[in-house]
């Protein structure tokens, strides 16, 4: 049986740290040991101020750290960010002020390893630092996503996956939503974290993750072993089927998630959480699908007041269908594959995605 722990927090560290320490010892007392490698991974996704709800808050990071040297052990802090150099995450993400004094490293991933996800990936290069360690400990953050409608404990694990590589496999599962999910599930299940806790403080509501996202107050921790049973109790405390959340779903089809699950704690149902919009990503029959999805579904487009041509998408894109006039950035709706990692990615919000009149009107009339 799976236990999912909540609890009533916030960032006030004295408030925190008797809380992330009570949730680690209840999570797993004996698991950190004296000398133990521990690796903590926390969404560092992109240069972002700890109130616009990117990254894993750096009071959350600070408090499972210091939790690891009472243990006696080392932390090591990592993630292979989507954007932006990683020193400047930590400068802009609090970290740097909220670690001083406190001797830890923080480290981006740099080497990977071949790992045998099963099929039909087979083998996937992932961050050899998170393969290797004694212990994993995986510090999401509880956010919208408009690809995958929620980011949470599983797909949290993808930051494994080094720099550009990233855009790479979103290529290779295409606009297959439940093939990338598959990938995720398969990716977290290759590392296998020890330790799941999910930062839901300050969560995002709307077209996150990034900086196109809105930050909702939620106050709560969540915490387990599981992160397959910690994303399933998340999406019912907002009001939602767990199965929408197609890696929740492709966990249960793989018989990766246990049947008995159970929530510990402060679990109260949050009430008019804002998913993103998502549009479908396939239209019609095979032969159609290219012309179709060219004109029905959701495009990417800029808002050229807030772009400031850092170049951050046209360099992420994996489909390399940005190009920048000078003036503003241009798109090859024939070559996006509606991935939404610009949308993602973009250090100043200045992407979303558009619904086109064709799509509207086919939905309008489809309902
Ligand atoms: S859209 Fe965003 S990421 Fe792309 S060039 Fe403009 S500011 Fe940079
Ligand atoms: S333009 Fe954006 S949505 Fe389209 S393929 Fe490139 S990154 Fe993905």
């Amino acid at each position: 049986m799976d236990k999912v722990i909540f609890k009533k927090a916030s960032y006030d560290y004295d408030v925190l740290k008797p809380i992330v320490f009570n949730m680690m010892e209840s999570i797993g007392k004996d698991l950190i040991t004296k000398q133990a490698r521990v690796l903590i991974k926390p969404n560092l996704l992109s240069p972002a101020r700890p109130d616009k709800a990117v990254l894993t808050h750096p009071h959350v990071v600070k408090a499972v750290a210091e939790y690891v040297l009472y243990k006696g052990a080392r932390p090591q802090i990592s993630d292979s960010p989507a954007t932006g150099p990683f020193k400047r995450i930590i400068r802009e993400g609090g970290f740097e002020k909220a670690f001083k004094g406190i001797d830890v490293d923080f480290k981006t991933f740099k080497k990977s390893v071949k790992v045998d996800s099963g099929e039909p990936f087979g083998s996937i290069d992932i961050a050899r630092s998170a393969v290797e360690t004694d212990i994993l400990i995986n510090l999401a953050k509880l956010k919208t996503h408009s690809q995958m409608l929620l980011t949470l404990g599983v797909k949290n694990m993808f930051g494994c996956i080094i720099g550009f590589q990233k855009p790479e496999w979103h290529l290779r599962t295409g606009v297959d939503r439940e093939m990338f999910a598959r990938l995720l599930v398969q990716i977290y299940n290759a590392v296998k974290p020890s330790i799941t806790i999910v930062d839901g403080i300050l969560a995002m509501v709307g077209q996150g993750p990034g900086k196109s996202g809105t930050p909702r107050y939620l106050g709560l921790l969540i915490g387990g072993r599981n992160a397959f049973a910690v994303d399933r109790l998340i999406c019912s405390l907002l009001g939602m089927d767990p199965d929408r959340l197609l890696t929740n779903k492709v966990a249960k089809e793989l018989g990766l998630c246990s049947n008995e699950i159970y929530a510990n704690g402060d679990f109260n149902i949050v009430d008019n959480f804002r998913f993103p919009e998502l549009g479908s990503l396939l239209y019609g029959p095979k032969p159609f699908q290219r012309i179709m999805r060219k004109h029905i579904i959701q495009k990417p487009v800029v808002d050229n007041l807030l772009c400031e041509l850092c170049g951050e998408c046209w360099q992420y894109c994996p489909a390399k269908a940005i190009t920048d006039n000078r003036k503003t950035i241009d798109f090859d709706y024939d070559k996006c594959i509606r991935c939404y990692c610009c949308i993602e990615i973009c250090p100043h919000g200045a992407l979303h995605a558009k619904e086109t009149l064709p799509g509207r009107l086919l939905r309008r009339f489809s309902v």
